[in-house]
């Protein structure tokens, strides 16, 4: 794997030798248990209907701006055992200046793109292990003049950032958003070294609990991608309104832009079709990412969203076990 990029399942081969059922919590994550049966336990179990809270909430979203967002880093230094970026999967993967260049440059080239989103955020993965994200933050801004700017970030390496970070976030004018989690972290003492800097901040990701992340959201995946699209997205927290900017493309959630970070960790063989993401090179103007995002994708047939379920906020089994799962933090972002 190129070491700059993220894999993109279309071009990603799987690796030689699967990893076998029993050496992890791999089973946490894609539940197409019964291989050699062809009938995952997602595929068996799936009632394929949408449950009016979802689907409430879906509604919900999508009548919100969407984000744009950008992880400049793959991999984390939490690990979320939940992460439907799959960065505890990720290995130390970075997006470089040049590739984030060229997306900007033909970003800043679509009709409307100023307004049309929320904001465009950089996140990961962890953001605040990129080796030159002075540079990405000032890049965005530079591209991007008058767009809304955030940065998500869960905040554990922001008392070792240097004066050229906090110079690149005030000057970009690039708020800080921090996910809380059960971590001990002193949060109140992060917000207030940032407005010490004149960085405006935010808080994503909390429920009912002071902005704590404390449960997440888990839905199976199923790898033989036997759900019905339709109902998968209808019952979707995550799509329309996450939008993830990869490689050229955009796609309408992160979870099915990132999948293949699965594939190169597990062998798992998720494909991504032409219909589930837009090329930028192809978009005219916002209406193209508006119609894109309010529609079912291909691969919505691999998250069986009818067997969500929320779990108690915790790490990745995946340094123990090599596994993880698919749920995610973000799905209650409220920045
Ligand atoms: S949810 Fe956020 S903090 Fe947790 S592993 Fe994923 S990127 Fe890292
Ligand atoms: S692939 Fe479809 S169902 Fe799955 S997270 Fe994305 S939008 Fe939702």
């Amino acid at each position: 794997m190129d070491p700059e990029h993220i894999p993109n399942p279309s071009t990603t081969a799987p690796p030689s030798a699967r990893l076998a059922p029993e050496s992890g919590s791999w089973w946490d994550y894609v539940d197409s248990r019964d291989r050699a049966g062809g009938q995952g336990k997602a595929a068996a179990q799936s009632t394929g209907r949408v449950s009016s809270d979802a689907f409430a909430m879906h509604m919900r979203n999508l009548m919100r701006a969407p984000t744009l967002d950008v992880d400049v880093v793959a991999h984390c230094n939490l690990k979320c055992a939940s992460c439907c970026h799959f960065s505890p999967a990720a290995p130390p993967t970075f997006l470089s200046l040049e590739d984030h260049e060229r997306d900007l440059e033909k970003l800043a080239r679509i009709e409307g793109v100023a307004t049309f989103f929320d904001a465009i955020v950089l996140m990961g993965g962890e953001p605040l292990l990129h080796p030159r994200l002075p540079e990405l933050i000032r890049a965005t801004r530079r591209h991007l003049p008058e767009v809304q700017l955030r940065m998500t970030s869960n905040g554990l390496l922001l008392k070792s950032m240097g004066p050229e970070f906090w110079d690149a976030m005030r000057s970009a004018d690039c708020k800080l958003v921090l996910t809380m989690y059960p971590t001990g972290l002193d949060y109140e003492a992060l917000f207030e070294l940032a407005q010490a800097h004149g960085v405006k901040t935010g808080v994503s990701g909390g429920g009912a609990e002071g902005g704590v992340v404390s449960h997440l959201l888990r839905t199976p995946l199923d790898e033989e991608g036997l759900q019905d699209p339709v109902a998968s997205f209808n019952g979707c927290p995550l799509g329309g309104f996450s939008l993830q900017l990869l490689d050229g493309k955009i796609f309408p959630c992160n979870r099915g832009a990132l999948l293949g970070i699965a594939n190169e960790r597990f062998g798992t063989t998720f494909a991504h079709e032409e219909d589930d993401y837009l090329e930028l090179d192809a978009i005219r103007s916002v209406e193209d990412i508006d119609n894109m995002r309010r529609r079912a994708h291909p691969m919505c047939r691999y998250c069986a969203t009818s067997l969500d379920e929320r779990i108690e906020w915790r790490r990745s089994a995946i340094e123990r076990s090599s596994g993880t799962n698919g749920s995610c933090a973000r799905t209650s972002a409220n920045s």
